[in-house]
C-alpha cells in the first residue's frame, strides 16, 4: 500500500488555499472597505448567472446572486498573496514565511479567517452569510448604479447562457450587442466618467468575452 500522509490538523500556512484565488466577501467585511484595507481595484464582481466552481458541492454552477471577490494574478492567486517574504516586512521585522504571506493578514476576510483546509464547516457556515453586493458597496445613491442595472439588463448572464444553449436567428446579434455595448460602457467609465480602469472590474465584472467564454465552456461540458 502507497504510504498517504496524515491530513493536517493545524494550518501549516503552505499559502495553497491563497495561491487558489482569493476569498468571497460578506457583510462581516465590510468594515475592511470603509477603511480601506481592501480598496476597489482588490475587487472583481462575479455577476448572476455565471459559472462558479462551488466547493461544498464539488462541482460548477450559476451563481444565484452576485458575489463580490478579492482579485486573483494568473500566477499568484489572492493578489494580496505575497509569494516571498517582502523585503519591507523582513526589515520591520514582521513574521515571514517561505511560503509567502498575506498582506493583511491582521485584518484578513471572514473566509479566511474561517478557512480550515481539513474541516470545512466553519467556512459552511461563514459562507451562508450574507455577501456583500455592488449596491451595498456604492450606495443606492450611486450615479453608476444606474448604469450598472442597466448593464445587467442588457448584458444579462442568464440571457446570454440561454442564447449559446438554444441560438436562434436573433442570438448572433444579440452577443455581438450586447459585447459592444459592455466594452463600450468600460471605455466611456474611464473617459467620461473619470473611473480608473482598475475599478472597472468591480463595477461592470469581468469583460463579457470573457464571461462568454466561460459560458461556452460550460455548455460544451454539459
Ligand atoms: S489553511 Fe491549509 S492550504 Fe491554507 S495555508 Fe493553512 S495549511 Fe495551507
Ligand atoms: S486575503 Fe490573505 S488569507 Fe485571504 S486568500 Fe488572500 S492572501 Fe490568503
Amino acid at each position: 500500500m502507497p504510504h498517504r500522509p496524515n491530513p493536517p490538523n493545524h494550518c501549516r500556512r503552505c499559502g495553497t488555499c491563497c495561491r487558489k484565488g482569493g476569498p468571497a466577501l460578506h457583510q462581516a467585511d465590510f468594515a475592511l472597505l470603509r477603511d480601506k484595507t481592501i480598496r476597489r481595484e482588490d475587487l472583481v464582481t462575479l455577476r448572476v448567472g455565471e459559472m462558479v466552481h462551488d466547493q461544498f458541492k464539488g462541482r460548477i454552477i450559476p451563481l444565484d446572486f452576485e458575489c463580490i471577490k478579492i482579485r486573483s494574478r494568473d500566477h499568484t492567486g489572492c493578489c494580496f498573496h505575497q509569494p516571498v517574504p517582502a523585503l519591507q516586512a523582513i526589515a520591520s521585522g514582521a513574521t515571514s514565511h517561505p511560503s509567502g504571506h498575506c498582506a493583511i493578514h491582521e485584518n484578513k476576510p471572514a473566509e479566511c479567517a474561517a478557512l480550515k483546509c481539513w474541516d470545512i464547516a466553519d467556512l459552511a457556515l461563514i459562507s451562508a452569510t450574507p455577501r456583500l453586493s455592488r449596491l451595498e458597496i456604492l450606495g443606492k445613491d450611486n450615479p453608476l448604479f444606474e448604469l450598472i442595472r442597466d448593464h445587467e439588463t442588457r448584458c444579462s448572464v442568464a440571457d446570454l447562457l440561454r442564447h449559446i444553449q438554444t441560438p436562434n436567428p436573433e442570438s448572433v446579434e444579440h452577443m455581438r450587442q450586447a459585447t459592444a455595448y459592455d466594452a463600450a460602457l468600460r471605455d466611456l467609465l474611464q473617459k467620461k466618467a473619470g473611473v480608473p480602469a482598475n475599478h472597472i472590474t468591480f463595477i461592470l465584472g469581468r469583460p463579457l468575452s470573457e464571461v462568454i467564454l466561460g459560458l461556452r465552456r460550460w455548455v460544451a461540458m454539459h
